[in-house]
């Protein structure tokens, strides 16, 4: 381990405010993962399967990426590739011009990884981080602290004070008014910016389709308001299939944030056709290697089925000390991704030399391994870093070199070699693992009720500053033949096996019911009315909330937009971001996360469900459907420029973790469906 390394780790231990902040994280990010998973009975086999598709991508990057690129340009998409920093930084900077501009950013990690802020601006450029945790960690000049929540290390006091001394608000740690105070700054970047720049989550072969993800909305104010759209996208993202892409979203959001679907997931594939009212009229992909092409060749292949979840990093006693900050180089440089994944993505993408040490910080306890929803076995890969098993040149070196040098032990001692060596040998056979725990075992139940008087001065250690354990009295192979370690929580195979059985059948259930029951629990209401009630029903909404113009689409199918006029309710048709409420209809909607399926498509803005405090969509029952699977079939789908999928109103809990609701996207959503 460096020097540099040790100071930071020490320094984030001692730092007692960042301890709280990180438990606090932990704590509910945990929870909440669990809880999401109670709702998918068989998460373990789709687990599997992400792994395998996630291994079948990885493997054959190349045979993926050339149907996927055909088919984005070909939905009118323009691609570039870029092996690496610079030549992605000279892309990007051709495609926004030399003049001075205003760009909004979505969070991207792959836009950290290349220090896309900073190059921008030392061109003349402004760049804005508009995710709430991004803005925070942009004001502070610094880095983010987690791959998901990047304030994590921050306290509300902290945003308070940076907030009075930056926007020049009186000081608060109220955290609605911090994250309302932002939402007013940052909707003037929004409705004025010359270029959005967002990440991708995942790249669709099948339809060219890009996936991105955000629960507060900006990813979709800076794919729509402003004129260009330029998305930066890892080569590994890539999924096969609309189906593929419903498995991984059933995981990724379960596992970053405990929910069942992010609130806002967009589905884009061209740039605004000529009818459509908003969205970006010119959109740009940026394909990166960036060395994942040496990383694929390598002994650290796996790191590249990550999904970015950032559950690993949760899930590890070491991250949970540190946060973020605390991953540097030997130059002392934050790696641009920390905790587990980051310890081998970051030596593999930037080099051994730069990152490698940050491998040591593990207790290979396999928690990590245990939570991740595609199952890379980060043990392993952790210990192929430090056994030195790759070996990684310069982060500027060139692109595709092919097979990467195998060493083994670089750098390690004689004894440690020796250790490595003898117990690969003891791990590669089942009989001498399982005969060697037996040992073990033995040795320390004659070692541990000595372990106290064993005290010796001289020593430090076992035995000195703490009690010798006892070892279990099953291995934990003899353990997990019953149960299923995962986590935190431990099942009983035979338990699990039963919820499974419990597993809803869809046939029998209530799809209205069942949505609207979703719906509510993450904050939507729901209001089920006959035909010839629904304009009774909504205009008495109007009423109660004293509204008296609204944003609409062109028609709406079940409902008569003269009601509206007739009852004194101006009706704008198309998108005015001064108006309070904003009127749509829904392609479909899905019973099992309480979503809204929205395409984009002529007299049908997106602007009028998104730039509203208040959202109102109009579906008959019968538009209903049980999951994604479903809706993803749909060539309405398959075929708009843009499809966004809603579930809930607008949130982020990026200060301490504290739930927030309407950071950017509405503050409410109501839904009124109509019977039959
Ligand atoms: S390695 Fe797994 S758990 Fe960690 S961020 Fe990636 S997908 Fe999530």
């Amino acid at each position: 381990m460096t020097t540099r390394f040790k100071t930071s780790i020490r320094r984030s231990i001692a730092n007692e405010s960042l301890q709280i902040a990180l438990d606090n994280n932990t704590q509910r990010r945990l929870k909440g993962r669990a809880a999401a998973l109670e709702s998918l009975p068989d998460w373990r086999e789709r687990r599997q399967h992400a792994h395998g598709i996630r291994a079948e991508v990885v493997s054959h990057l190349d045979e993926y990426l050339a149907p996927f690129i055909a088919k984005v340009e070909q939905n009118g998409i323009i691609v570039h590739r870029a092996g690496d920093t610079a030549e992605a930084i000279r892309i990007i900077s051709g495609i926004i011009g030399l003049e001075p501009k205003l760009i909004a950013k979505s969070k991207s990690m792959v836009t950290e990884e290349i220090e896309l802020d900073h190059a921008l601006e030392a061109a003349g450029h402004r760049v804005v981080e508009t995710d709430l945790g991004e803005y925070i960690v942009q004001l502070r000049g610094e880095k983010p602290a987690h791959i998901i929540t990047p304030a994590v290390h921050l306290r509300r006091q902290d945003v308070g004070k940076l907030f009075q001394e930056k926007l020049g608000i009186p000081y608060t740690e109220d955290i609605p008014t911090l994250t309302a105070t932002a939402r007013k700054v940052l909707r003037q970047v929004f409705l004025t910016a010359d270029v959005g720049i967002t990440g991708v989550n995942f790249g669709v072969a099948e339809t060219g389709t890009l996936c991105i993800l955000t629960n507060e909305g900006n990813g979709r104010m800076v794919t729509t308001l402003p004129p260009i759209h330029i998305a930066l996208m890892g080569m590994e993202r890539i999924v096969p299939t609309l189906d593929d892409l419903a498995l991984m979203l059933s995981l990724l959001p379960r596992s970053a944030t405990g929910q069942k679907l992010t609130v806002y997931t967009q589905l884009i594939r061209s740039p605004r056709g000529a009818d459509e009212m908003d969205g970006a009229r010119e959109r740009h992909l940026i394909i990166l290697d960036n060395g994942r092409s040496r990383l694929q060749q390598s002994a650290l292949q796996e790191a590249l089925y990550c999904i970015r979840c950032g559950a690993c990093l949760n899930a590890c006693p070491v991250f949970r000390e540190l946060s973020g900050h605390a991953y540097v180089g030997i130059d002392g440089s934050i790696a641009p991704y920390p905790g587990p994944i980051g310890s081998i993505v970051s030596p593999g993408l930037f080099g051994l030399r730069q990152f490698g040490h940050l491998a040591q910080a593990s207790s290979l306890c396999g928690a990590c391994k245990d939570i991740c929803p595609v199952d890379i076995d980060l043990p392993k890969l952790l210990t192929r870093v430090r056994a030195g098993s790759i070996s990684v040149t310069s982060r500027r070196s060139s692109v595709n070199s092919g097979q990467l040098p195998v060493t083994s032990g670089v750098g390690l001692s004689f004894p440690s070699k020796f250790g490595l060596k003898a117990y690969s040998r003891i791990a590669s056979s089942p009989r001498l693992f399982a005969f060697s725990q037996k040992v073990a075992g033995l040795g320390t139940r004659i070692l541990s009720p000595f372990s106290q008087w064993m005290r010796l001065p001289s020593i430090t250690g076992w035995g000195y500053s703490k009690d010798f354990p006892r070892f279990a009295t099953r291995t934990f192979r003899e353990r997990f033949q019953h149960e299923v370690v995962f986590g935190d929580e431990i099942f009983n195979k035979e338990a699990a096996s039963e919820k499974a059985v419990k597993a809803p059948k869809t046939q029998n259930v209530n799809l209205v019911e069942r949505f609207s029951q979703e719906l509510e629990t993450v904050g939507g209401h729901v209001y089920r009315v006959k035909q010839d009630e629904l304009s009774k029903g909504l205009i008495e909404f109007l009423r109660k909330y004293d509204v008296h113009e609204v944003m609409m689409w062109d028609s709406i199918p079940a409902f008569r937009q003269t009601d509206l006029s007739e009852a004194g309710v101006k009706v704008v048709t198309g998108t005015n971001p001064s108006l309070r409420v904003g009127i749509t209809g829904a392609l479909s909607a899905i019973a099992e996360t309480g979503t809204l399926v929205i395409p984009s498509a002529k007299g049908q803005p997106l602007g009028a469900s998104l730039l509203a405090e208040i959202h109102i969509a109009i579906i008959r029952s019968p538009q209903i459907v049980w999951s994604l699977v479903e809706v993803f079939q749909s060539n309405e789908v398959r075929d708009a420029s843009a499809t966004v999928l809603i579930t809930g109103p607008s949130r982020t809990a990026d200060i301490e973790m504290t739930l927030t609701i309407g950071v950017h996207g509405p503050k409410e959503l109501h839904v009124f469906v109509v019977d039959g």
